[in-house]
């Protein structure tokens, strides 16, 4: 449960020590007359007395105003603390608090519901003794949970649906989306890090409906489109020497149609896959330079006919990792088809570079001098279905699946997908792959 300390209190009241300032210095000077009626003393005493009776009154009445500010200033502060602890109690959100050891400062209850436990924050327990996470059913490192990385990297950390991260509940893994931000005193220097987390289990539960959904749908569907693919492809050929003019045309665009919706019906499917976490990689060593080359092989024909260029500037030895082949080629084929359908048909202009790194992973590089992406649309740029609007507007055709698929695709290979772009001037997309170990 969320405590709040308070400051400790004086236990002398004002009053008492306004009354002894005045009552000690006046029995003082009553004595001192007293004496001072005796054939020794003198008036001069007398007087000097009485004067010091009066610095000490006033000393001790401005000692009691100073008891008497702090005291208001504690009450105020009491207050504060109080609607903070009855703000962070209920709001639904889980909070957590991290400082710069890593040590847990603060655990709303929402956060302890979660997480099943009740934190006694006075012993500041690491955060890896409290919290442990997972990223797509498999173990998180606890220095890539988010509050952590937002410490060390300074930089906020927020993770959405798809990024798959559950939290170790009480009952089971809770999945979890959420901002960790980091924490900086007035001076900038790092204190810990804040991370707000909501359980998103009734979200995670409509996307599996959706891809449950999809899947049924999307394998009912291919069976009278491979008949019509079948037959459309039969018209064109043998059947269909005797086409000719509109009925020629109208079976190529029979046959197009068909070809297009059974690719959409197989992306469909494979995000099915990847939502009910059926893509297992088959790791096996290969130059990825050879297979960058591939599926370049495969996009020119497309690109000749759009009078562009893709360039690609293979390394001087093999580059030999330890990949899944089809997850790797198919995430590349993605971006790369992505880079091609968003530059001008004319000036279609795109580089392909790999960068091995000694202690890093290998990064393969693609840029396009295309239409870019707006700012706005940069968060969104990897959900499922998302495409921004410049993009709807250059190309009608296209479902929003080809980059989800292969971020999804690389981060099963413990890889990523980044990249940065300007619109109107260009994109370059960026894939990370280490070797599998
Ligand atoms: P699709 O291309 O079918 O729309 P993707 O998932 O492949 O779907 O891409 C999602 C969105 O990302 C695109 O609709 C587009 O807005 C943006 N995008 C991807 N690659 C590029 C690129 N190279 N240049 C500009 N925008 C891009």
């Amino acid at each position: 449960m969320l405590t709040t300390s308070h400051p400790p209190q004086s236990s002398l009241s004002p009053t008492f020590l306004f009354l002894a300032g005045i009552g000690i210095p006046l029995i003082g000077a009553l004595l001192f007359a007293f004496i001072s009626r005796l054939p020794v003393g003198g008036s001069i005493a007398a007087l000097s007395l009485g004067l010091l009776a009066l610095i000490a009154i006033l000393v001790i009445a401005l000692i009691a105003i100073h008891i008497s500010t702090i005291r208001n200033a504690e009450q105020l502060l009491k207050q504060h603390s109080d609607e903070l602890t009855v703000i962070l109690a209920s709001i639904g959100e889980g909070l957590l608090v991290i400082d710069s050891h890593e040590r847990i400062t603060l655990l709303n209850p929402a956060a302890e519901h979660m997480l099943g436990i009740s934190l006694d924050r006075a012993s500041r327990p690491h955060i890896a003794s409290v919290i442990s996470c997972t990223q797509q059913g498999k173990p998180l490192a606890i220095r890539h949970t988010p509050p952590i990385e937002a410490l060390h990297s300074q930089a906020p950390i927020k993770t959405m649906l798809y990024d798959d991260i559950c939290i170790q509940g009480a009952n089971g893994p809770i999945p979890v989306i959420g901002v960790a931000s980091p924490l900086n005193d007035e001076q900038g220097i790092r204190i810990g890090s804040v991370w707000i987390f909501r359980n998103v289990t009734a979200e995670k539960r409509i996307d599996e409906n959706k891809a449950e959904f999809v899947s049924l749908a999307s394998h009912q569907l291919k069976t009278p489109l491979t008949i019509i693919n079948w037959y459309s492809e039969l018209l064109l050929t043998k059947g269909g020497r005797s086409l000719k003019g509109d009925l020629r045309m109208y079976a190529e665009r029979i046959s197009k149609g068909g070809i297009r919706m059974v690719s959409l019906i197989n992306e469909l499917l494979t995000v099915t896959q990847i939502e009910e976490g059926r893509i297992r990689p088959a790791y096996r060593s290969i130059d990825i330079a050879k297979a960058i080359r591939n599926v370049v092989d495969e996009c020119n024909p497309i690109v000749d006919k759009l009078h562009g260029a893709i360039t690609f500037q293979a390394p001087a030895k093999p580059l030999i990792l330890s990949i899944d082949p089809t997850l790797f080629s198919q995430s590349l084929l993605n971006i790369i088809m992505n880079a091609v359908n968003y530059s001008d048909p004319l000036s279609c202009d795109i580089h392909i570079s790999v960068r091995a790194q000694k202690n890093g992973p290998c990064r393969v590089i693609v840029h396009d001098t295309g239409i870019g992406i707006p700012e706005d649309a940069k968060e969104h740029i990897f959900e499922k279905f998302y495409r921004a609007r410049n993009a709807i507007d250059a190309q009608s055709d296209g479902n929003g699946l080809g980059l989800y698929i292969a971020k999804r695709f690389l981060e099963y290979m413990d890889g990523d997908l980044t990249f940065e772009s300007q619109e109107r001037k260009g994109t370059t997309f960026t894939i990370a792959l280490s070797s599998h170990k």
